[in-house]
């Protein structure tokens, strides 16, 4: 079987855990701020605070940014649920702002218009989280200037886009957003096993997020309320969690990150050749060249107009063929969980046509070039 995504581990990544389990620390040690410092100076922010997950990464930047039960966030139906779960976590209510259907991104055009009609309605969101979708960044300039006009804070969903680049500048640097969130999921760019991380330029903000992280507990004696009790001494401050990344983790994900842009590059040439050799009626992935280097975490194409009945066929037989064609993303709005709360189909349309014409075909650094052409003849066969 060809996965649509895999990690690449190599035996340096494999002595990097191996070093860490004879040392004296397993969980949270030097290696969470080290790896901290290793993704901070890559992406050019200036805080990084390390978590188990992109999931928690996101539900703790919400509550960073204060979002709470009387708050709401928008984010893109075309994105994996955590995108909008985190809001949900905080008590607050979700809404989604549509997306172009050539990039799949949260669409410029409709938050804008959405935004003008929520000022009117007097319920503007307090955080809009855009998504970049396969690693190609959403137009944050433009969502920047929206946000700022509006008073809305902006968290990017980058789990996809560790080592992408928006403007000549790495995605994560924060120009555009309050605080920027990556994924270390085996599928994703890089891996650590399970983790994630959120950066962020504010100070302020780093300072929540790493109470947020460990039960809401503090230890810097400016953030107590009381003098301290002694050398043992630790207070509690707010409600947080326990979303501490280990040092096995950390130490695989300093590893992955020195290969950050070998992985890209790899990937970018995979792409080219599915661009060059798929000589079929298909919607290739638009790259907005630019202003956007992708990290090509998928490669989505579409079908058109014509062969849209063919959708669940084609990856059907993809599969039957030994290649694991997926679909990213089932719209959010239209699971059955996101339906009970009021969203129905019709909501937003593009998102919806997205979902009947999007394949994602495998795409991950370990993928040879038989393999990749085995899938492009695999379609061609299917198509015609
Ligand atoms: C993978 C992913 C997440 C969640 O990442 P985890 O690290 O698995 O929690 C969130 N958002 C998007 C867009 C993702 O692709």
């Amino acid at each position: 079987m060809i996965p649509y995504g895999k990690q690449s581990i190599s035996q340096t990544d494999i002595d990097a855990v191996v070093e860490v389990l004879k040392s004296d620390w397993l969980t949270q040690g030097p290696k969470v701020p080290e790896f901290e410092t290793s993704v901070t100076n890559y992406c050019k922010a200036e805080f990084g605070v390390a978590v188990n997950s992109a999931t928690s990464a996101l539900h703790i930047a919400c509550l960073a940014l204060e979002v709470g039960s009387n708050d709401i966030v928008w984010t893109s139906p075309i994105s994996f649920v955590a995108s909008a779960n985190c809001a949900l976590y905080c008590g607050a209510t979700v809404d989604f702002v549509d997306i172009d259907l050539d990039t799949g991104n949260m669409s410029v055009n409709e938050l804008e218009k959405k935004l003008i009609l929520a000022k009117q309605n007097n319920c503007l969101p307090k955080v809009v989280i855009p998504v970049h979708l396969a690693g190609q960044s959403c137009d944050m300039k433009a969502i920047h200037q929206l946000a700022t006009h509006y008073g809305v804070k902006i968290i990017e969903d980058a789990s996809h886009a560790i080592g992408g680049k928006y403007l000549d500048k790495p995605i994560g640097c924060c120009e555009f957003s309050d605080i920027c969130v990556f994924s270390f999921h085996p599928v994703k760019i890089i891996t650590s096993a399970e983790g994630g991380m959120a950066v962020t330029n504010n100070q302020e903000l780093a300072k929540r997020l790493r109470k947020l992280r460990s039960h809401g507990i503090t230890s810097d004696p400016t953030e107590m309320t009381e003098p301290s009790h002694g050398p043992w001494y630790y207070q509690q401050v707010e409600l947080g969690f326990n979303y501490r990344m280990t040092d096995l983790h950390a130490a695989l994900g300093i590893s992955q990150l020195s290969k950050v842009d070998e992985f890209v590059n790899q990937r970018h040439f995979l792409a080219q050749i599915y661009d060059t050799h798929l000589d079929l009626n298909l919607i290739r992935p638009l790259q907005q060249n630019n202003t956007c280097y992708s990290a090509y975490h998928l490669y989505i194409v579409q079908l058109t107009d014509s062969d849209i009945e063919q959708h669940k066929n084609v990856i059907t037989q993809l599969r039957a063929a030994g290649i694991i064609g997926h679909l990213h993303y089932i719209p959010i709005h239209l699971q059955p969980y996101y339906k009970a709360m009021g969203f129905s189909a019709g909501d937003f349309p593009n998102a919806e046509k997205y979902y009947q014409r999007a394949i994602t075909l495998p795409l991950h650094p370990t993928l040879q070039d038989h393999e990749v052409h085995l899938v492009i003849n695999t379609l061609h066969q299917i198509l015609n």
